[in-house]
């Protein structure tokens, strides 16, 4: 793995949160317990590892995202997952302060930490430019630094990368390239859920970058452009880091009536050699064991095959938005439909309404403009019901982000 490095003392945080008040998109989501996924001892598996490219990290082909999680993080830990991702962007450092406290006591040798800072809820990239000067970049640097209490984070992402031009921003470069030598940053990468092909093109022909971290998932209606794009990059050296990998979570929209195959999703995706590992997030035990089931064996049975393909031919539209843009030229209030179903996904899909109702902070709903349509003009590459789904998830505005929680 890598050289031992001191993780420094650590402060106490503790977020509290109240539950209940939403209900339905409050609640958690429960798997039935399964005592086939229970985990047997760790010497007794027997992981597939793949190498995160020109990193040299051998991780197993599951990893875990830390939003909402830090709840299973030793559990996981202790079950032999590696690598954990996390984000500044997560319950505003929150997240980054937990999970910092939560694996205090372990050697950081022995786990592989990626963080970033959030990027994606700029649409133009000039916005970015002017919102995060070289200084306010150090400044999250450092604060993660801190919040983590470490003195090295393994990758740092520029998060939710959607521009080219930001992936080979040079300043940004320059920042990273700086905390690189400094040895405060070990490797540096991109994260990617939009215009995923362009930005991982362009982040590997910087020859800055040593990770990419992208939305792949069967769903994605750009997967094909997506997967030529994944092994040139790790064609070229790339660590190729897979999220999104659930889909939404749900085949059909808020009532949650089917649920999408998470482990048949999960290995479609790492059968593609090139993704060298995923992050799904665990809400609970019984998520975390069924993903390690996934990394001893990704071969898909044919009752998985068949779970997969329940959206060919039927009406069920789900809800995972690939972020296609294709529905904002249609509307002709230029309505930030992407952002608004990415909302939607998060408060009915992932089942956590904070970061919905934060996520909304980046529209402007003083005014709903759907209100005003007799028909919705768009029509969505994904087939949503646009105007109904904006007009539901618009209420969540109204809601106190003190009451949500995750
Ligand atoms: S709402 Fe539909 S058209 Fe718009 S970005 Fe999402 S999937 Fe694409
Ligand atoms: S109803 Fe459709 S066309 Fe009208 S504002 Fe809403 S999204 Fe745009």
């Amino acid at each position: 793995m890598r050289e031992k490095t001191k993780i420094k003392g650590r402060r106490n945080f503790i977020k509290t949160g109240l539950t209940g008040l939403t209900g339905a998109i409050l609640a958690p989501t429960l798997t039935k317990k399964d005592k086939s996924l229970l985990p047997p001892q760790k010497k007794d598996r027997k992981f597939i590892y793949r190498t995160l490219g020109k990193t040299g990290i051998k991780l197993p082909i599951v990893s875990m995202g830390t939003y909402d999680a830090t709840g299973v993080t030793n559990l996981a830990l202790d079950a032999g997952i590696v690598h954990i991702d996390t984000s500044a962007d997560y319950n505003e450092g929150n997240d980054e302060r937990m999970f910092g406290q939560v694996i205090k006591n372990r050697p950081h040798d022995s786990i592989v930490i990626g963080t970033s800072i959030g990027m994606w809820q700029f649409r133009q990239a000039e916005q970015i430019k002017n919102a995060i000067s070289v200084e306010k970049l150090r400044e999250y640097i450092e604060g993660s630094l801190e919040r983590l209490d470490m003195d090295t984070i393994d990758i740092y992402y520029l998060g939710g990368v959607q521009h080219k031009e930001i992936a080979e921003h040079e300043p940004y470069l320059k920042v990273l390239t700086e905390y690189k030598k400094a040895g405060k940053l070990r490797f540096l990468g991109v994260t990617t859920h939009k215009n995923e092909p362009e930005i991982i093109r362009a982040a590997t022909d910087s020859g800055v970058y040593d990770v990419i971290l992208t939305a792949y998932n069967f769903r994605k209606t750009n997967r094909d452009e997506i997967k030529e794009a994944v092994a040139y990059a790790a064609g070229k050296g790339m660590g190729i880091v897979a999220m999104k990998t659930q889909a939404g979570v749900y085949w059909d929209t808020r009532e949650k009536k089917k649920m999408i195959n998470m482990k048949a999703a999960l290995k479609w995706a790492l059968q593609d050699e090139n993704i060298h590992t995923a992050i799904p997030s665990f809400k609970n035990s019984d998520q975390l064991y069924e993903a390690l089931s996934v990394m001893e064996n990704l071969e898909l049975t044919p009752q998985e095959k068949a779970d997969l393909q329940l959206n060919q031919g039927n009406s069920s539209t789900g809800l995972f938005c690939s972020q296609c843009e294709k529905c904002v030229p249609q509307c002709p209030a230029n309505l930030d439909i992407p952002t608004l179903m990415r909302s939607y996904m998060y408060a009915y899909g992932y089942e956590r309404p904070a970061k919905a109702r934060k996520t909304l902070d980046h529209v402007d709903l003083s005014h709903i403009p759907c209100i005003d349509c007799d028909t919705c003009s768009v029509v969505c590459a994904s087939g949503f019901d646009i105007k109904r789904k904006v007009t539901d998830i618009a209420r969540l505005k109204d809601v106190p982000e003190e009451f949500l929680a995750g």
